[in-house]
C-alpha cells in the first residue's frame, strides 16, 4: 500500500477522516489541531503527499504554506498580537505524523526557547 493510502493527513485531504477545516486552496489545507497548545493552533499542509521538510522539493509550496499561515492568523484576529509557525521535522524534531505540516500557534504568548 502506497504512503498517500494509509498517511492521516492525506486521508483528511480526501475527507475520509472528518477535521475543523479553516482554509483550502488548489494546493493547500489547513485545519485545527486535535490537540491544541494554544488557543489557536492550526496545521498547513500540502494536499499532495510530501512526507517532511526533508522530502521537499519544490520550494514555491513552502511559500503557499506560510501564505495561507498568515492569511489565516489575520482573519482570526491574532495577527497583530503575533503567533508562531513550526515545522516539526523527524525525530528530533518531534514529528509524529509523516505529512509535512505547519503548525501555526497564537492566542497566547509562547515561550522561548521550546522544550
Ligand atoms: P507533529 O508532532 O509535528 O508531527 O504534529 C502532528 C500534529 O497532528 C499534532 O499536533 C497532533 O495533535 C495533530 N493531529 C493528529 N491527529 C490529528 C487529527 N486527526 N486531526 C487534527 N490534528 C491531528
Ligand atoms: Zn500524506
Amino acid at each position: 500500500m502506497s504512503d498517500e493510502a494509509t498517511c492521516l493527513f492525506c486521508r483528511i485531504v480526501r475527507r475520509e477522516i472528518p477535521a475543523k477545516i479553516v482554509s483550502e486552496t488548489p494546493d493547500t489545507l489547513a485545519f485545527r489541531d486535535i490537540n491544541p497548545q494554544a488557543p489557536q493552533h492550526i496545521l498547513v499542509i500540502p494536499r499532495r503527499h510530501v512526507s517532511s521538510l526533508n522530502e521537499l522539493d519544490d520550494h514555491a509550496l513552502i511559500g503557499k504554506l506560510t501564505a495561507v499561515a498568515a492569511d489565516i492568523a489575520r482573519k482570526e484576529g491574532f495577527a497583530d498580537r503575533g503567533y508562531r509557525v513550526v515545522i516539526n521535522t523527524l525525530a528530533d524534531g518531534g514529528q509524529t505524523v509523516d505529512h509535512l505540516h505547519l503548525h501555526l500557534l497564537g492566542g497566547r504568548h509562547l515561550k522561548w526557547p521550546p522544550g
